[in-house]
């Protein structure tokens, strides 16, 4: 209907989510790019966590660092 849509999708669990709801406790995650490479980058690259994909992740970060 004209209306871009802006939503994400979690790279976690697939979930979608409103453009407004992912700057309210969504992350955003640009891959690195290889030094020299020459890739043309597209916008919106990147892949988007939902609040609960970023704390399990956030946990798992952790539970790694107590070992
Ligand atoms: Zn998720």
């Amino acid at each position: 209907m004209g209306v871009p849509s802006d939503d994400v999708t979690c790279a976690g669990c697939g979930r979608v989510g409103t453009a407004a709801e992912a700057t309210l406790g969504w992350s955003f995650d640009v891959p690195p790019r290889p030094t020299g490479s020459t890739e043309p980058s597209r916008s919106g690259e990147g892949t988007y966590l939902c609040p609960e994909c970023t704390r399990r992740m956030v946990r798992d970060v952790e539970a790694r660092l107590d070992l």
